[in-house]
């Protein structure tokens, strides 16, 4: 394939303006800020998910070993009410292994149900902290949005002729051509992307690809991929 080598060389040169901008602006202390506020929103939101489900867990959890302790609170008083009118000794025996068991279920329940009050309480604590920063956070959001907008309006001001320029030249380029350079850069996503091939040899990544390019870079003007680093390689 073919290409007018000096305008898509133009193209990029004015895009590579615009590009290095745009990364300056995404790398700017503005902009790392307004990223770690949403991350830290982000992270407090999902900490309240976590503790509003712990502590649905828990209550669950003391409402089933409620019902499990009443069961064994109603075996424990058949039990007692059977040892008055017991006959064997293994009947005497087995009941007052219930009566012992409901006991000792008891004494552990009061412990469980004890320690998980006290995590129900921690949660809450620590879901109001989290409400509380997570209030904070998102006012600081919204100034910080203020201020990266501020910064952005800047910015493009700044651009402003660049993207005019850039523009320009793009109305002079074959549209296909143009196609397969955007294409690339979205890939790529750094530039430059069209490269000159030098001695078999791809200016972008270094790579020697003159056995797999054999027949495709032959004149001015002939463009190919890399088959390394998927740049646009030409021969000026
Ligand atoms: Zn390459």
């Amino acid at each position: 394939m073919k290409m007018n080598i000096n305008k898509m060389l133009e193209y990029q040169a004015s895009d590579q303006i615009i590009y290095k901008a745009e990364q300056a602006f995404s790398s700017s202390p503005e902009n790392r800020r307004y990223s770690q506020i949403v991350a830290r929103i982000n992270e407090l939101r999902a900490n309240v998910l976590k503790l509003d489900k712990e502590a649905a867990d828990i209550r669950k959890d003391i409402e089933k070993k409620e019902k499990q302790l009443e069961e064994l609170g109603l075996q424990a008083e058949k039990s007692v009410a059977e040892m008055l009118g017991e006959k064997t000794l293994g009947e005497i025996s087995r009941n007052e292994e219930t009566v012992k068991r409901f006991e000792e279920s008891f004494d552990a329940a009061d412990k469980d149900f004890a320690r998980a009050l006290k995590r129900l309480e921690d949660i809450e604590k620590e879901a109001k902290q989290s409400l509380v920063e997570l209030k904070r956070c998102n006012s600081d959001l919204e100034k910080s949005k203020v201020v990266l907008a501020k910064k952005r309006a800047e910015m493009q001001a700044e651009l402003q002729d660049e993207v005019m320029r850039r523009k320009s030249i793009q109305a002079e380029i074959d549209p296909a051509h143009l196609e397969i350079y955007k294409k690339v850069r979205k890939e790529i996503n750094r530039l430059p992307i069209m490269v000159e091939y030098v001695a078999g040899t791809c200016r972008g990544c270094g790579m020697h690809v003159e056995n797999d390019l054999r027949g495709k870079l032959v004149e001015s003007g002939d463009v190919a991929e890399c088959p390394n680093c998927r740049r646009i390689l030409y021969l000026k």
